[in-house]
């Protein structure tokens, strides 16, 4: 039996649990809403704890992927009565630097250490074990680490101290504004011209043009299929991390701000759930 407990069975935590468990390291899941958790460890057949707690007694890694930065924390705090010394926490959420930092001086007090390893992919990255995840904190955490990492993702860099990966993270979430503003409106665009979209998306993805969005998104976005994928909310949340930090800096971030005021539209209609791409609704020709 592994040594790896995960908590948080989203759309990407579950898959990420398949994956540990595939590769022989997971041993006990935890989520909020019990049944998934319940389900899970019998698909898996590993065992579901009763709370946080209970499943940091068992392990000497504990993997998180939970929604936003208050959730982080509650799920930490919750940890720390069971947690042994010399346990790694990897938050594979993406919340912010101050967040990654608070959670690893949480951790530290009781022998603990904590690292930032947000994850690009998408859900597909997450079923296929190919996630990219930037990681910070200390080189021994991510030795001891690193095994439950490999069966998540593909590519691992270090990036520096506690706080960078979800830095970096950030940034990425920037691109992924811009991206999203491109995509959708090139191809609200091209069925304004009357093209073939199928056509369209199928040349335009192999030329340099091409990109993990429109060839992933694309086909769905432009029939109106909005399925996530990645949550319009969730990127709303990581939007407005990166405002903030963008605003301590006096950087302005224009695309981002952009994408941000078109979410808040989607969402006060009830489209929170909805995958980023229903952005096209707005692009597309009336
Ligand atoms: P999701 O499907 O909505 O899952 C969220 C998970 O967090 C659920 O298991 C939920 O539990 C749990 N949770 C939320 N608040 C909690 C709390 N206070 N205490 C304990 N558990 C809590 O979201 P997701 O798409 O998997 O995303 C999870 C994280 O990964 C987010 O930070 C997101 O930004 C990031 N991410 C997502 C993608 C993507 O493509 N989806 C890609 C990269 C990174 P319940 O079941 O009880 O609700």
């Amino acid at each position: 039996m592994g040594s790896v407990g995960f908590i948080g069975l989203g759309v990407m935590g579950a898959a990420m649990a398949r994956n540990l468990a595939k590769a022989g390291l997971l041993q006990v899941v935890w989520n909020r809403t019990s049944n998934k958790a319940h389900s899970l460890a019998e698909e898996l057949k590993v065992k579901a704890a009763a709370s946080p707690s209970e499943l940091a007694k068992e392990c000497q890694i504990i993997a998180l992927c939970v929604s936003a930065d208050p959730d982080v924390l509650e799920v930490i705090d919750a940890l720390l009565p069971g947690i042994q010394p010399g346990a790694v926490v990897i938050d594979h959420s993406t919340v912010s630097p101050q967040t990654a930092k608070l959670a690893a001086v949480k951790l530290i007090q009781v022998g603990a250490e904590f690292l930032d390893a947000p994850v690009s992919g998408g859900v597909e990255g997450a079923r296929a074990g190919t996630l990219v995840a930037m990681v910070g904190g200390s080189q021994e955490a991510l030795a001891k680490a690193k095994p439950a990492l490999e069966a998540v993702a593909s590519t691992i860099v270090p990036i520096g101290p506690v706080g960078s990966g979800q830095a970096t993270k950030a940034v990425n979430q920037v691109l992924c504004a811009g991206i999203n503003q491109a995509v959708c409106e090139a191809l609200a665009f091209a069925e304004a011209l009357g093209l073939d979209l199928d056509q369209v998306i199928e040349v335009l993805t192999r030329g340099a043009a091409g990109n993990w969005f429109l060839e992933k998104r694309g086909r769905t976005m432009v029939r109106g299929q909005f399925q996530p994928g990645f949550k319009l909310g969730l990127h709303y949340k990581d939007l407005k991390i990166c405002l903030a930090m963008a605003e301590q800096i006096a950087l302005p971030l224009q695309l981002a701000a952009q994408t941000l005021g078109d979410y808040e539209q989607l969402i006060a209609q009830g489209l929170s759930e909805e995958d980023i791409s229903a952005l096209y609704r707005f692009k597309r020709p009336a």
